[in-house]
């Protein structure tokens, strides 16, 4: 979602005039734009920010958007004086009035409020990747997961209406996307707030239909709100890609109240259980936390647990780490770190396991790949299949680039934890 707030931060500045360039130093006007959804995140933001600061001397103007400057405020300026603009997600379309503010002669301006039902919409999006187009469809979250510092930073749920999300994906068809992504912190709980009022299984169904779509991929789920008519839209629609990711952070009961997910390890493996009966092969990948507070050795024995039974196609595992504004602060931070650091390991090799067997079910299988790179060092294409596979592949045809973004059906030779090898099919 910070990538494509990013581009559309780009696409709106460069419809006001502005002109983007290749570094920060041949800029006069730098924004960084930050994610706080772990400590180390933040703490990188104020480390670039020093190194900023040996720039600032030269008449550089400097911005800091996102989750950090949300959540730090008007503090950044004492943190980083050379600071003069700090703006959260929810006041980027009132961007272009702060940087006039600061043309005018203002020393510090801010955009911190949450106060709005607006969802940030621009016909100027800047896209960097030639296929696959992001699109926004839901900003902010009402849910309260006990860890979480995004509903503080994005502010409350705002749906975008779906005659809107359909001309911006009807709009990137015509413009030879092939690939679309649908965002949002929870797009399961997608409402269009106009008179069809359709819900997330109707839109992903639509923007399937639209011709020139050849995938349609969605993130991110929450699984108190994943229900069984998005399986079934996957298993009519073929361009609905055969992969949902659906966060469990742990197989444990007890975290799973602490942390205040809203399911039981039950109603999750319910859903999971609609996503194994489905016609299609669908992909299905996952969020680990560790070491929440509380966490017990027999709790995290039942993440393991759970791994084993889903036996995911892949995942991100975290540590733990206490954030600003949540309800697991007051938790504490009891786990040692080395015990986390243990139990994320733990984590991931199991996991590596379960992907190389995962993986090597592909073999002698041909899978269709959207062609997204070249790797000159090996010879290779890099692919991407359906289910989000990393697929590199030998292909007679040789070396013509103009088989980027192109689709093409690979025959899966090997397999190795995180990726696939194979053939094309000619
Ligand atoms: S649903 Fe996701 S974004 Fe919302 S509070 Fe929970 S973890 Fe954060």
């Amino acid at each position: 979602m910070n990538a494509h707030d990013s581009e559309k931060v780009i696409g709106t500045l460069v419809s006001k005039g502005y002109t983007q360039v290749d570094t920060p130093e041949a800029a006069e006007l730098v924004l960084y734009n930050t994610c706080s959804i772990r400590d180390k995140a933040e703490q990188k933001v104020f480390h670039r920010l020093q190194q900023f600061k040996r720039e600032a001397g030269k008449g550089k103007v400097f911005g800091v958007l996102g989750c950090v400057a949300q959540q730090e405020g008007e503090k950044i300026f004492e943190k980083a004086p050379h600071v003069s603009l700090v703006a959260g997600s929810a006041s980027y379309t009132k961007l272009p009035e702060m940087l006039v503010q600061l043309e005018a002669g203002g020393r510090r301006v801010t955009g911190l409020s949450l106060d709005t039902d607006e969802t940030f919409e621009t016909p100027f999006t800047r896209r960097d990747n030639p296929h696959r187009a992001y699109i926004t469809i839901i900003e902010g979250c009402d849910k309260s997961c006990a860890y979480c510092v995004v509903p503080f930073t994005r502010g409350p749920e705002r749906s975008r209406t779906s005659a809107s999300a359909m001309d911006e994906a009807r709009r990137l068809a015509e413009e030879g996307y092939t690939e679309i992504q649908l965002l949002g912190q929870n797009v399961n709980s997608y409402r269009d707030p106009s008179p069809p009022g359709w819900d997330f299984a109707t839109l992903l169904t639509r923007i399937g239909e639209i011709p020139g779509i050849r995938r349609v991929r969605f993130t991110t789920s929450h699984p108190r709100d994943f229900v069984k008519a998005i399986v079934e839209a996957i298993d009519e629609n073929p361009a609905l890609c055969n992969h949902v990711h659906l966060p469990v952070q742990s197989g444990s009961n007890r975290v799973l109240a602490a942390m205040d997910r809203l399911y039981t390890r039950d109603e999750y493996m319910r859903r999971i259980s609609w996503l194994k009966s489905a016609r299609r092969n669908i992909a299905i990948t996952t969020d680990i936390i560790v070491g929440f507070p509380g966490e017990t050795e027999a709790d995290f024995n039942e993440t393991l647990a759970l791994l084993d039974e889903v036996q995911y196609d892949s995942l991100f595992s975290f540590k733990y780490s206490p954030r600003p504004n949540t309800a697991a602060l007051a938790m504490g931070d009891k786990i040692p770190e080395e015990e986390k650091t243990r139990r994320l390991t733990m984590v991931q090799e199991r996991q590596r396991a379960i992907q190389l067997r995962r993986n090597s079910e592909a073999v002698g299988t041909v899978q269709e790949v959207l062609v997204e790179g070249r790797n000159q060092s090996l010879g290779q294409w890099i692919g991407r299949t359906s289910q989000n596979r990393t697929l590199n592949f030998s292909h007679a045809g040789g070396n013509d680039e103009r088989l980027l973004g192109q689709y093409l059906d690979v025959r899966v030779t090997r397999a190795g934890p995180n990726s696939l090898v194979g053939e094309s099919v000619m």
